[in-house]
């Protein structure tokens, strides 16, 4: 059987585990994955476009477990009651090719996007970073505040956003944790302004700047996480010249991310190097750091074993007849008869036979009394 979770379920897991718990195991568990960079079969995700958007599929493994997601970015999609980022997706075994997961990855892939933004500013932002802007407030804001906050000790957000009703939102939402302050920003340099990370997390399908050089103080770490497709950008290509870059998957990236709007030798770093300690992360206090982040299939693997293994533990989640029970592997067309139908069908054939043999019996009762 095949574990099943939809929102309403994940959305429980979360609550159970408790969200900064959660967000700091998923985090654990992101970075021992990425340590292991050289046991996974990778590719850069299969995209298709359109005008309004992309779908995209995307998969990775290694020698005991496959995973995929799909996923569509529709940065109009909010006009129409949709979200912008919408996703599910499979956790197999390798071994068999048995499905063992199928699981909603909207929830999650907010929460695995903020636990890989956090991961990479705990290696590139300034010790002691306390002053987060946040440009773009919807569904991902939260995340990625709740996430910097947890894992890095963020304790002022200043947030902007074009649509005061998602800074509104993000405000009113983040009002339950008390040890983080929003503050309003009128305009995104106000926010920027004296902030030691930047993050961008903005949905428009177009090359936007929305940090040009002029706002990028020395020091900053910017996480850029809206840029995440071609034609698709969020920062001016000087910011990104003059500040060390790093990347998820360096082919994925150079045609996602926002350096598809620099040469193709543009130098960048990987994260995993930098976490297994085989490049530097920030080189000195005054650098700018920039994870130009677009998100990677080794973030989705890593959250569906941690989701799999909490659903398991806590009895979360349904499990579902995905593909056929294996009791008659061969004899597949034997589901095309349902046992329940088969003995129903079977017991009616009986009592026809009988009523027929009754029959028959009345009538040659009736000739012989003839
Ligand atoms: P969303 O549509 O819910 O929110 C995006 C917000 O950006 C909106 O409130 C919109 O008003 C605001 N915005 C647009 N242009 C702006 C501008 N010029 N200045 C300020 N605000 C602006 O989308 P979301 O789900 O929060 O996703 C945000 C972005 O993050 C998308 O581009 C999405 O593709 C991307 N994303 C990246 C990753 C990753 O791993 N890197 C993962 C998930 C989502």
């Amino acid at each position: 059987m095949t574990r099943f979770l939809d929102v309403p379920a994940l959305s429980r897991l979360v609550q159970d585990v408790g969200l900064p718990r959660f967000l700091r195991e998923l985090t654990q568990a992101i970075h021992r994955d990425y340590l292991r960079w050289n046991e996974f079969d990778k590719s850069a995700r299969l995209a298709s476009h359109s005008a309004l958007g992309v779908i995209e599929l995307m998969p990775v493994a290694d020698a005991r477990h496959y995973a995929f997601k799909y996923v569509n970015g529709h940065p109009r999609n909010t006009g129409r009651g949709l979200p912008t980022v919408m996703a599910f997706g499979v956790l197999a075994e390798v071994q068999t090719g048995a499905p063992l997961l199928l699981s909603e990855l909207t929830l999650t892939t907010a929460l695995r996007t903020a636990a890989t933004s956090a991961l990479v500013a705990q290696q590139l932002a300034r010790p002691g970073a306390r002053r987060m802007a946040l440009i773009g407030n919807g569904a991902q804001s939260e995340f990625q505040a709740l996430a910097f906050h947890t894992l890095l000790g963020i304790d002022e957000i200043r947030a902007f956003d074009v649509d005061a009703a998602a800074t509104a939102k993000l405000v009113r939402n983040l009002a339950a944790y008390p040890g983080l302050r929003v503050i309003r920003a009128a305009s995104i340099a106000q926010a920027v302004r004296g902030a030691d990370i930047v993050t961008t997390v903005t949905a428009d399908k177009t090359r936007a700047t929305i940090l040009t050089p002029e706002m990028i103080e020395p020091g900053m770490h910017i996480n850029a996480v809206g840029g995440d497709c071609p034609g698709k950008t969020e920062l001016h290509p000087d910011v990104l010249r003059r500040a060390r870059v790093i990347v998820e998957y360096e082919p994925q990236t150079r045609i996602e991310g926002d350096i598809q709007q620099l040469p193709a030798d543009f130098a960048v770093t990987e994260l995993w190097r930098v976490l297994a300690g085989l490049a530097a992360g920030r080189e000195h206090a005054d650098q700018v750091t920039v994870f130009d982040s677009v998100g990677f299939a080794l973030e989705d693997y890593s959250a569906l074993r941690y989701v799999y293994a909490l659903a398991l533990a806590r009895g979360i989640g349904t499990d579902v007849a995905l593909v056929p029970p294996g009791e008659q592997p061969k004899d597949l067309f034997a589901l095309l008869a349902p046992r329940a139908t088969a003995i129903e069908g079977h017991a009616l054939a009986c009592a026809a036979g009988a009523i027929g043999a009754i029959d028959r019996a009345a009538r040659a009762d009736a000739t012989q009394a003839a």
